[in-house]
């Protein structure tokens, strides 16, 4: 990952619509980055480290805002609703005056409000300095923007985030959804992250649904935010244009039909 990928325009931003579960309508979307380089399309999971490394993830941060925020406003007007833009956001940026200098004159750019923006940040990787980082998310706050625990669950420290650090929202990391819906164990842990999120006033989102039975089953604990394959995939904006028109309107109604019908899990067991 080199600086000019930004300059050239080969860092794409994706964006994927996060549900409102009891409503099944679009409650915001999560920026994710791409790395168009040449053919070749690279995964953040292979250019983030290598960004964080080099420093340039502030430029990488900053510029998915740049980005993100004029669509957001606009597809907040599209939709005539709240929408609101989850930005993933490395630790090292929290602390970066260039980075939160950005995030000021991003959204006064595209004239949203600073409560539209959930940053999301990685517990663990957060709390590898949390008496540095509990001021900078303090100040965040203070700003008005919601700050999102990104793979709540993953790390070793969940708990300490919680007596040490505050949060807005607490996303449940797709491990645990993987399972939600064929495993009793996991179903209660899932029901425990829930409980106590609420018990410390977050609201939850769940990640990585991909079936119409794990979706049911986050819908029956009262999970109010989920995202995953099941309701779209990560789109570029022109895509989401598209999207927002013609299937987020249709979700609901899809998604009730596939429930009332027999998964396919059930009908391989009674050998069909
Ligand atoms: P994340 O923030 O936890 O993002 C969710 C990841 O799960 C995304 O992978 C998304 O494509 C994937 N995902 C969503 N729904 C499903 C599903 O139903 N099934 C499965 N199997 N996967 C699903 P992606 O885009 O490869 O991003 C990976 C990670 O890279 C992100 O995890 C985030 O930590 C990081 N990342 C992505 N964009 C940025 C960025 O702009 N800045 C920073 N600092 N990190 C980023
Ligand atoms: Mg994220
Ligand atoms: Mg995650």
């Amino acid at each position: 990952f080199h600086l000019q990928a930004i300059d050239h325009g080969d860092i794409v931003v994706y964006y994927q619509p996060i549900i409102d579960v009891s409503t099944m309508s679009v409650a915001g979307f999560e920026t994710l980055a791409r790395w168009q380089d040449g053919e070749v399309m690279v995964m953040p999971s292979q250019f983030i480290p290598v960004a964080e490394r080099s420093g340039h993830i502030h430029d990488l941060t900053a510029y998915i805002m740049g980005k993100a925020f004029p669509n957001i406003a606009r597809w907040q007007h599209v939709t005539r609703t709240d929408l609101h833009v989850a930005v993933n956001f490395s630790p090292l940026s929290i602390a970066n005056p260039m980075v939160l200098e950005a995030l000021s004159r991003c959204l006064q750019e595209a004239k949203l409000r600073s409560s539209a923006v959930h940053i999301e940040v990685t517990e663990s990787r957060v709390l590898r300095d949390p008496i540095r980082a509990a001021v900078h998310l303090q100040h965040l706050q203070t700003l008005g923007v919601k700050i999102s625990l990104d793979d709540f669950g993953t790390g070793h420290s969940s708990f300490e985030w919680l007596l040490r650090l505050g949060a807005d929202q607490l996303k449940i990391d797709r491990v645990f959804i993987r399972d939600v819906a064929v495993d009793e164990k996991t179903r209660k842990v899932v029901a425990l992250q829930k409980d106590m999120a609420a018990s410390f006033d977050m609201t939850v989102v769940a990640e990585g649904i991909e079936t119409v039975d794990q979706w049911t089953h986050v819908r029956d604990l009262g999970i109010t935010y989920a995202q995953g394959y099941l309701f779209g995939r990560p789109m570029p904006a022109h895509e989401i244009d598209r999207w927002l028109i013609e299937e987020a309107p249709r979700l609901a109604n899809t998604l009730a039909l596939a429930a009332s019908m027999p998964s396919v899990n059930a009908t391989n067991h009674q050998g069909f």
